[in-house]
């Protein structure tokens, strides 16, 4: 995590413990401590310092809050590299992003286009997870369907040009 994650673990921790006292120094020494790990790891550990009847009435200490906890380089290695996809904001591994980018941005076209000629959305979740095969045939008919209904002759030109490459 960066510094100032390690600044806001810290002061969620002074919101919740006025006695916990800190200065440069503890940002310094807990960020040392904490810098190999994921802030959202982190996070959690603190939420439960602070349901936990056992330990909730003191703030937590820095060695606490990294066990059990796995690098984040460790996790890379583990799970491998993932990206968010700017469309659904869903993390997908590197491997797999091509396709879900590829599905992804079919989806909201056609739920965009949905919306547009029957004022509804479709289910985002189904379409996302449905076979190629049905997904295709499913697609091209609502082309289709895109194609004889607009006015707009880009849409007509790039939905040719689609027909024409299958
Ligand atoms: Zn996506």
């Amino acid at each position: 995590m960066e510094k100032k994650e390690v600044q806001f673990l810290i002061k969620k921790i002074k919101n919740n413990y006025n006695e916990f006292n800190y200065d440069e120094y503890t940002v310094t020494e807990w960020f040392k401590e904490l810098k190999d790990y994921d802030f959202n790891d982190v996070l959690q550990k603190i939420d439960e310092h602070l349901r936990s009847e056992r330990y909730g009435n003191k703030p937590p200490r820095v060695y606490f809050l990294t066990k059990g906890l796995i690098k984040t380089k460790d996790k890379i290695k583990r799970e491998g590299i993932k990206i968010r996809c700017s469309i659904c904001g869903e993390s997908v591994l590197l491997n797999d992003f091509d396709k879900h980018f590829d599905r992804c941005s079919s989806v909201k076209y056609l739920n965009d286009q949905n919306k547009k000629y029957f004022g509804k959305e479709i289910d985002k979740d189904k379409y996302m997870n449905m076979d190629d095969r049905e997904f295709n045939y499913k697609y091209d008919k609502f082309c289709e369907y895109v194609l004889q209904n607009t006015n707009n002759k880009k849409e007509i030109e790039c939905l040719e040009h689609y027909f024409i490459g299958r």
